[in-house]
């Protein structure tokens, strides 16, 4: 089937569709890429079958155990020297973000700072993989003996990603697992292939070896299955939605796991809060990205008492952002990632509306765009409150007291992070507490996130912790010597 040419072609080509044991490898079969925004060509990436995975973990696996030195002063420097090459290629990833992925240009800009930042935090943990001495001399049976335990690679890692941050999520998993002496095979969302092998190819100049990591692009059900299935691998890093998180622990089985999964972020906005500054936050966090990130804002709750002041503002915030193409500069609202995606969430707020809920903004759809919207009066069980929503979907409901506030927060269950805007320093504390959530940001949405931060959350939100120090800690393991005197 001839491809639509592309309308500009991107300045970044892969070498290859896929990259293992240090090469560029076409597959037998393979896919196309497209810009969610007009549908046009942007490449072909291998669509990885069980056997090409099976080659691509076999050639991770055999250098792991071949014990090949590649001491952690390097991996350090190969790090750091990546960090440096993101940073000096920021045009042309900026653009393969930009174009395969949601993100407008100014998002995938900043997303490359992010992503060399986890590089940089990734590069550092190289000496911080320490153990420590073990009290054997406090027990009976024990004492004789000294002791300690080092950090050892838990070997190979298997690693899945979204399409959302196609670049940040993949430098989450790449950085951490690499610092710690793994290898990784690492499949990107069908989406977004090629933001990955870009990042591949950086990996390579920088001077980590090639048969240390290795990318398969493909379907879920096809390379991301054999992936996490492949009995060659020990630790299963999974980034996606709560639904596949569950697919992924059954073929896993007893395989280690960490799962970043999705969220459910609720902000609170006391009556005391600076309204307009909580209506500026709330609005950025809401539609970043068109609503396509796990920390999105999705439910606000309000004071009564500044609840028509705060809604104006929140509203006249978003009816000022500019949904379009995204290569313009001025664009804050690009696609969704697919029109199919587009119509789910239209039917998500259509439903809302049937039962009682009214429209404050947005509420409209056209091809994979769909306006940042506004809701009010939304029942409780209704999909926008329940469930994630992950698109540009908001919801205000007004609340009497903190108590009250609290509980409906916590009705979710979602427990990724949350937001709360007061000028009390105790009732943020106290609110602080009770969330139940893996953050919660005082005066500020639920969407903010350092890379060196623990994170996650209870609930359907994961297991584990990510964050770079902490996916470290994952991806190694105590390893104990004991030596016995005499
Ligand atoms: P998704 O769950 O549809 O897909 C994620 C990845 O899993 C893709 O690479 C997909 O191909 C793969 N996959 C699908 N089925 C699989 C299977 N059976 N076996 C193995 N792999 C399989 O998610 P998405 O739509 O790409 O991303 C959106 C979701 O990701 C949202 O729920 C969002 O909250 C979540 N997310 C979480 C975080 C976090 O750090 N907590 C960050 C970003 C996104």
């Amino acid at each position: 089937v001839a491809e639509p040419a592309a309308a500009v072609p991107l300045i970044w080509q892969p070498p290859a569709g896929a990259l293992w044991s240090g090469r560029w490898v076409d597959g037998a079969s393979s896919m196309p890429v497209h810009d969610p925004e007009d549908g046009s060509f942007l490449g072909r990436v291998t669509d990885a079958g069980p056997a090409e995975v099976d080659e691509a973990v076999t050639g991770v696996a055999t250098a792991i155990a071949s014990g090949e030195s590649w001491p952690a002063w390097r991996r350090r420097e190969a790090l750091d020297a990546a960090a440096h090459l993101l940073l000096r290629r920021r045009e042309l990833l900026t653009e393969v973000i930009s174009r395969e992925g949601c993100k407008t240009v100014r998002e995938a800009d900043s997303e490359v700072s992010r992503a060399a930042e986890t590089l940089r935090l990734s590069a550092q943990q190289a000496g911080c993989l320490t153990g420590e001495t073990l009290p054997f001399s406090d027990t009976p049976r024990g004492h004789d003996r000294l002791g300690w335990y080092t950090r050892e690679p838990v070997g190979v890692v298997a690693a899945i990603t979204p399409f959302n941050d196609p670049l940040n999520l993949v430098a989450h998993k790449m950085g951490p697992a690499l610092v710690g002496g793994n290898g990784i095979v690492l499949k990107p969302a069908e989406a977004t292939p090629l933001t990955a092998l870009a990042f591949a190819q950086i990996l390579l100049d920088a001077g980590v070896p090639g048969n240390r990591f290795a990318i398969v692009p493909g379907t879920g059900s096809g390379a991301g299955r054999a992936l996490v299935g492949h009995p060659l691998v020990d630790l299963v890093s999974f980034t996606g939605g709560y639904r596949t998180g569950n697919e992924v622990a059954r073929t896993a089985g007893a395989k280690k796991t960490l799962m970043e999964l999705g969220g459910n972020n609720a902000v609170l906005v006391l009556g005391d809060a600076d309204s307009e500054s909580a209506a500026r936050a709330v609005v950025a966090g809401a539609f970043g990205v068109a609503g396509q990130n796990c920390l999105s804002v999705q439910r606000v709750f309000v004071d009564t008492r500044i609840a028509a002041r705060f809604t104006r503002d929140v509203v006249k915030a978003t009816e000022a952002l500019r949904v379009g193409s995204k290569a313009d500069e001025r664009t804050d609202i690009g696609p969704l990632v697919n029109e199919r995606e587009a119509r789910r969430v239209e039917e998500w707020v259509r439903e809302a509306c049937e039962s009682g809920a009214e429209v404050l903004a947005g509420g409209r759809r056209e091809g994979a765009f769909h306006w940042p919207t506004v809701l009010t009066g939304v029942p409780a069980d209704a999909r926008v409150m329940t469930e994630e929503v992950f698109g540009p979907v908001l919801t205000i409901e007004p609340f009497d007291t903190v108590d009250e506030a609290v509980a409906r927060a916590n009705d979710t269950l979602y427990g990724l992070q949350a937001g709360v805007f007061t000028a009390g320093l105790e009732i943020a504390l106290d609110v602080a507490q009770r969330l139940r959530v893996g953050a919660v940001m005082v005066n500020d949405s639920s969407d903010f996130r350092i890379d060196a931060m623990p994170f996650g959350g209870p609930g359907r939100s994961g297991i584990g912790r990510e964050g770079v120090r902490y996916a470290v800690e994952a991806m190694t393991e105590p390893k104990i010597v004991a030596v016995r005197r005499g």
